[in-house]
């Protein structure tokens, strides 16, 4: 988005001056004291009429006198309005048979403008910071002046559509296959709803896109907005934002109205955590104000009926943020997923951002993908960017292998700060650690399937990941389905063990999570022979918090008591980690061929892990 430095529109000026010039207008005219259809007459005149008995009928306010006459004046009013001269010195003036009269006082001016420049002032600079927080441009809601004083409650979403058109499509964003698919159903959707609607399929209500910085979530977006064929409003969270209360409830409403006006239509909402972070979170900025900003969005996704179809869309990298209530059934419940990419999405990705780009005979993208694991899309476009910046600055009129290696050094070295680029002797330890945990899951019998194996980095932290897929929702778990899990969880620091040559502090979350199942096994189930069926954790969970309990609870066992659960816990993980080994070390051809061929391949579906030997308990 184009920053405009805060600035006045000229029409703002003008209603300023416009103001001032009718103030002062306003003062300077009641100088002779004279209102429409009466005439103002000197003090020494009404004194006169009066003495002349002409007077029918006066009215005193101050030192103003007004009044009606029993004739006409000259002019033909009888109303006339005069200003009091003081009584001794009029006595006197009459005396001398001067003409008197009286005219208000400086003083009179200076109160009224003291009452008057002030709010001026104000109005001033509210409008100026109002402008200033809005950083300017927009749709001016109501020609110039809206800018500032009238449309700060109004959307200022983007609309795109056919006409204004945007050029991207999907065939612009690559390596990102599944969240592309899931896309092209909403699209096929929002083209021919009465297809879908023909099985009574409603059409989703709100689409999450979740991945790390710079994964295209923003040019899914766009794309859609492209391809869509129906009006897409386009906004970012941070637009909803205000220090005033109320202000961004009122855009919420407003780009629903609008949306509401357009429908079929979809409304995007990029970088939603700004203004769907839970609440109470952020101790900062204005409460109140976050608050009924999401209260609203919430109001207004439940509000829609399914027959309009709206589609809302946002985009995120921090998930884990945002208020529960946002991901809830008829909200944002759908999530896709766009993660870093893998070789052949890299490959994908290279091929859009090299399109353009003279290249030597002797770079082939797959190399360069190949050098470039854990890079997201972003990083890719920076690196053919950086590529022709290195041929360019050497005077080559091609950019070569040569030049590629150089620009992935250089982008390496900043993103290895990030740790989001593991060194070669890394992405074996973690190949082999991934691949431990999957074989592990594959040969206990009964453990959920597992879906997909990676050692491209994800989110924050981890290095690499299993996705196992639950076969069904759970809410009873046997004391062999949790031994089970917590052997899968210690897959990975086994098959580091059987590798040999050291062990990581990969599995750290591994093993944090083997010793809550086990501590689950003791203490809360009741399910270890030695220490029996008894609750030894006093934690009650808060129903609303989930969070365990306060730390000034006391435990309520004795000192033999907490060292036998020690001992236990640790028994417990103890021997899910032998059995991991003992699976591991029967797999062991299988364990060595896997981590090959994610090394090569970085990511494995279901169908591409070895086969291996089934190993009941
Ligand atoms: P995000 O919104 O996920 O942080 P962006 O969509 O803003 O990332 O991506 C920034 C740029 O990186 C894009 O404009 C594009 O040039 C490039 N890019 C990112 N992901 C991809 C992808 N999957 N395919 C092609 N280009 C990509
Ligand atoms: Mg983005
Ligand atoms: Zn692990």
């Amino acid at each position: 988005m184009p920053t405009q430095k805060p600035r006045l529109p000229p029409s703002v000026w003008l209603i300023f001056i416009g103001l001032a010039v009718v103030t002062m207008l306003g003062v300077f005219g009641n100088r002779g004291g004279a209102d429409a259809g009466s005439t103002a007459i000197p003090y020494s005149q009404f004194q006169q009429l009066l003495d002349a008995g002409k007077v029918k009928q006066v009215t005193v306010s101050g030192n103003m006198i007004r009044g009606t006459l029993k004739e006409k004046l000259p002019d033909g009013n009888t109303s006339f309005s005069t200003l009091q001269v003081p009584a001794d010195l009029a006595g006197t003036l009459a005396k001398h048979g001067v003409e008197y009269s009286a005219a208000p006082s400086n003083d009179a001016l200076g109160t009224l403008l003291s009452w008057v420049v002030p709010p001026l002032l104000f109005v001033g600079i509210w409008l100026w910071a109002s402008r200033a927080m809005m950083g300017g441009g927009g749709r001016g809601g109501l020609g110039g002046l809206g800018g500032g004083l009238f449309s700060v409650g109004r959307s200022r979403a983007k609309l795109i559509t056919a006409e204004t058109g945007i050029q991207t499509t999907f065939d612009d964003v690559a390596g990102v296959d599944e969240a592309k698919a899931e896309l092209h159903e909403i699209v096929d959707f929002l083209k021919r709803p009465e297809e879908f609607g023909r099985l009574g399929a409603h059409i989703p209500r709100g689409i999450l896109l979740v991945g790390p910085p710079g994964t295209g979530k923003t040019l899914l977006a766009r794309a859609i907005a492209g391809e869509a064929g129906v009006p897409f409003f386009s906004t970012n969270g941070a637009e909803f934002v205000e220090m005033f209360v109320g202000v961004g409830a009122a855009r919420v409403r407003d780009l629903f109205e609008q949306a509401r006006g357009s429908a079929p239509c979809i409304i995007f909402i990029d970088e939603l955590d700004a203004l769907g972070r839970a609440r109470g979170a952020s101790p900062i900025t204005g409460q109140d104000e976050k608050e009924q900003t999401l209260n609203q969005l919430l109001a207004e996704m439940d509000g829609f009926d399914r027959s309009v179809a709206i589609v809302v869309l946002a985009a995120t990298n921090r998930p884990e943020i945002l208020d529960p209530a946002l991901l809830r059934a008829g909200r944002f419940d759908r999530q896709v997923l766009v993660d870093r990419p893998d070789k052949k999405g890299r490959v994908d990705i290279l091929k859009i951002h090299l399109k353009r780009m003279k290249l030597a005979d002797d770079v082939k993208i797959e190399d360069v993908a190949a050098l470039t694991p854990g890079f997201t899309g972003a990083d890719l476009a920076n690196l053919a960017n950086e590529a022709a910046v290195v041929a360019t600055r050497r005077g080559g009129d091609s950019v070569s292998m040569d030049d590629f290696t150089r620009a992935i050094e250089r982008i390496v070295a900043g993103l290895e700060k990030k740790s989001r680029v593991l060194i070669p002797n890394e992405r074996r330890i973690v190949a082999y650690h991934e691949m431990g945990h999957a074989l592990v899951a594959l040969a206990i019998p009964g453990s959920d399937p597992v879906q997909k194996v990676s050692i491209i980095p994800r989110g924050i932290g981890a290095l690499g990941y299993t996705m196992q897929r639950p076969v069904d929702d759970r809410f009873l778990m046997s004391r062999q389905e949790l031994e089970n899990r917590m052997t899968v969880l210690l897959g990975g620091r086994a098959a580091e063990m059987i590798l040999g040559d050291d062990i990581s502090t990969g599995a750290a979350d591994d093993l944090a999570k083997a010793t809550d199942i086990a501590r689950g096994i003791v203490m809360r189930f009741g399910m270890d022979e030695h220490l029996g069926p008894v609750a030894w954790d006093t934690e009650q969970a808060n129903f609303l918090h989930d969070q365990p309990g306060a730390f000034w609870q006391q435990r309520r066992y004795s000192d033999e008591t907490a060292h036998e659960i020690d001992q236990a816990v640790r028994a417990h993980v103890e021997a899910a980690r032998a059995r991991a080994v003992s699976i591991l070390q029967a797999n062991r051809e299988a364990l060595d061929e896997g981590a090959t061929a994610l090394l090569a391949h970085e990511t494995l579906g279901a169908d591409d892990l070895p086969k291996v030997k089934q190993m009941a308990a």
